[in-house]
This record gives structure tokens, sequence and C-alpha cells, in this order.
């Protein structure tokens, strides 16, 4: 059985999907490069045709990608709420 995530820490950024449109804004600014552009959930729609995704572990929760996402797509959540992949 996995070990528990620790209670404390430094929150993480989560992308919800459905808002990004993979403006890159975030890739631009984060300072230690956990955010990778993928193929989106609605490729057939040009507004959604890329998402962003974040490499959680690296992520040192310094809150800049969430102040500059023009699309509101990005939360900060405590360490051990962040959502595991599917
Ligand atoms: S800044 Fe927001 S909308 Fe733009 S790619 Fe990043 S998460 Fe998506
Ligand atoms: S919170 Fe900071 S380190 Fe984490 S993904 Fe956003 S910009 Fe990168």
């Amino acid at each position: 059985m996995a070990a528990p995530a620790p209670r404390k820490g430094r929150p993480k950024a989560v992308i919800n999907p459905d808002s990004c449109t993979g403006c890159e804004v975030c890739i631009a600014v984060c300072p230690v490069d956990c955010i990778d552009k993928q193929a989106g959930p609605m490729a057939e729609s040009p507004m959604f045709q890329s998402v962003c995704v974040i490499d959680q572990p690296k992520c040192i929760g310094c809150w800049l990608c969430e102040k500059v996402c023009p699309w509101d797509a990005i939360s900060m959540v405590p360490p051990q709420e962040v959502p595991v992949p599917a």
C-alpha cells in the first residue's frame, strides 16, 4: 500500500482541462518549467485543441501560473488533494 501523502507542504497547481485553451501563458512564467502542452480532450474544437498539464512532483507551488492564466483554468490545491491521473 502506498504511503499516505503528507498533509502539509506547499500547494500544487492543477489545470482544469475544460477551461484551458492551451494559450501557453502559464508555460512562459513557470520558474521550474514543469508545464507541458498536450492534445486536448476536445481536439475537434479550434478553441480547445490543446491543453496544458503540470508535472506535479516538480511544481513548487509558486502561484505564478494561477495568477497569470487568462482563463482561470488553474487552481492551487493542498498537495494531498492533487487528483490522481486516470
Ligand atoms: S495559462 Fe491557463 S489557459 Fe493558458 S495554457 Fe495555461 S492553464 Fe491553459
Ligand atoms: S505553481 Fe509555479 S511551479 Fe507550479 S506549475 Fe505553477 S508556475 Fe509552475
